[in-house]
């Protein structure tokens, strides 16, 4: 009945029921979930309308996915229901380049927008470092962070208005400049639980008349990142500044032949990017700051193709994990920057005595780590100790006055974990904001919120 609906609203190019197919779309990036009753691909706002219509008459819930490269579990379905992709919708509708903004829909990937507007010397800012794959739609989701968004902000702060279309398949629009109540905020990160994105007016920026990036290596990671507060400490915010680990530079160089020196402690990978006259003041700051802190190494890039080297680097990092480990599971917390050092630490006492090699790549200046403890799948025993030690690292992180999630979002995976850091109270009132968009926890159910907290409404 329902996949019968949804292929006479939407035709059968556009539907998909086969196991085999359903099956794929039962993953994501961080695990499996159950098989979807069925999966859509509609080509037009009101295609979505009439398929989140026809879900509602059968009871079934929908997900909205983008590329799937959510590492927490948000685009799977939890409990069956209708997956909603938007590889038809990836497309530029419009450019305002006076006003610097254009209209995209959901499934445009990420990169893509930046490069649809090169020409116009103008790019959009939120950089994750899944860009080449992961979509507009499911960054909105997560309000997706990068690199870049150390001073540029996060990709809530490049949403000006959204279209969704609701859980009773009506289409509501937001925007940045209504009176009231800033919906579109809070639309973003809201993980699909609140509606689902069919078009969006998103920020650009120019591009900075100057952009330089350096390398300095440490022989020892405290160092590093002592250097890392030094900067910031100095009054520079640089546009990036991200920090790799001894475990991880010799696997990254491997992969990509970035030129990172492979015997070093810690590397930081420092951008700024503005007028010229500006860059050289912070070159001699940043300069002086990490000499200060003993860096083994100081240098500039001193070509595009070099900068663009370095940065495929640290962007590649994750996919050169498998020279190291059959998997990876990255866990993504957020600390004061000055407690660094400690959360380190944290991490190595998590691990060490488990046996488990971790790694670190991370958004050093926002205090956002990102380790990545390797293992192997096929051994139950390692699949329990990086779990165990994955937890403990969350823990550590709270107890540094830092928090669960700094961009990959909750989703499936981290939502029992919300109690660490939110009372039932505070997670009762956020569960209202939810009930006034989606009372039948119609969209993208048993996501964000812990399963069976006290507050009967919070589900
Ligand atoms: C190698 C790698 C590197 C990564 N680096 C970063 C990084 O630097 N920064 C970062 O923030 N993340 C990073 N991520 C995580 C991930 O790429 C981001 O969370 C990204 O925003 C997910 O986009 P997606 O298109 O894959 O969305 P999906 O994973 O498909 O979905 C993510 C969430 O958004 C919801 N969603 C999707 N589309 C819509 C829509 N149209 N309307 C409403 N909700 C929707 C989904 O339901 C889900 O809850 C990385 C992941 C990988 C695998």
């Amino acid at each position: 009945m329902l996949q019968q609906r949804l292929i006479e609203a939407l035709g059968t190019d556009a539907v998909k029921t086969a196991p085999e197919d359903l099956a794929v779309y039962a993953f994501d990036a961080y695990s499996q979930g159950v098989m979807p009753a069925a999966v859509v691909l509609p080509a037009s706002t009101r295609e979505v309308a009439a398929a989140v219509k026809i879900a509602n008459d059968c009871g079934e819930p929908v997900i909205p996915r983008g590329a799937g490269t959510g590492l927490c579990g948000g685009a799977i379905p939890a409990r069956g229901g209708v997956i909603f992709s938007f590889a038809r919708m990836n497309r530029v509708l419009e450019v305002d380049a006076r006003n610097r903004r254009a209209r995209v829909q959901p499934g445009l990937i990420n990169l893509d927008l930046s490069k649809h507007v090169a020409k116009a010397g103008m790019f959009y800012a939120p950089d994750p470092s899944s860009q080449k794959v992961s979509t507009i739609g499911g960054n909105i989701g997560t309000n997706a962070g990068g690199p870049h968004c150390l001073s540029y902000g996060t990709t809530v702060n490049h949403v000006l208005e959204l279209e969704i279309v609701d859980e009773n398949g009506d289409v509501i629009l937001t925007s940045l400049d209504d009176i009231g109540y800033d919906l579109t905020g809070v639309l973003v990160g809201s993980e699909g639980t609140l509606g689902i994105v069919t078009s969006a007016w998103v920020r650009l920026l120019r591009q900075p008349e100057t952009v330089r990036v350096w390398l300095a290596a440490f022989d020892d990671v405290h160092a590093a990142s002592a250097a890392v507060t030094g900067i910031i400490g100095a009054g520079i915010i640089p546009t990036a500044l991200e920090m790799m680990d001894q475990v991880m530079l010799p696997a990254i160089e491997a992969a990509f032949h970035a030129g990172y020196p492979t015997d070093a402690a810690a590397v930081l990978l420092i951008e700024s990017a503005g007028f010229e006259d500006e860059m050289n003041l912070h070159e001699s700051e940043i300069s002086r700051v990490v000499k200060e802190h003993h860096a083994t190494t100081w240098r500039a890039a001193k070509s595009e193709a070099e900068r663009d080297a370095l940065w495929a680097g640290r962007k590649g990092a994750l996919g050169a994990t498998g020279r190291i480990a059959p998997n990876y599971y990255i866990q993504d917390v957020v600390v004061p920057r000055t407690k660094l050092p400690q959360a380190l630490q944290a991490v190595a006492d998590a691990c060490e005595p488990q046996g488990i090699i971790a790694g670190n790549v991370f958004h050093a200046g926002d205090g956002n780590l990102h380790p990545l403890l390797m293992y192997d799948r096929g051994d139950p025993k390692q699949v329990a100790a990086v779990i165990e030690a994955g937890n403990q690292i969350l823990g550590a992180a709270v107890d540094l006055g830092g928090t669960i999630s700094g961009e990959h979002g909750i989703g499936y995976e981290k939502r029992d974990t919300l109690r660490r850091i939110f009372s039932t109270d505070d997670l009762a009132t956020m569960s209202r904001v939810r009930e006034v968009f989606d009372p039948k926890r119609r969209l993208n159910p048993e996501k964000i919120f812990p399963a069976g907290i006290g507050c009967a409404e919070v589900q």
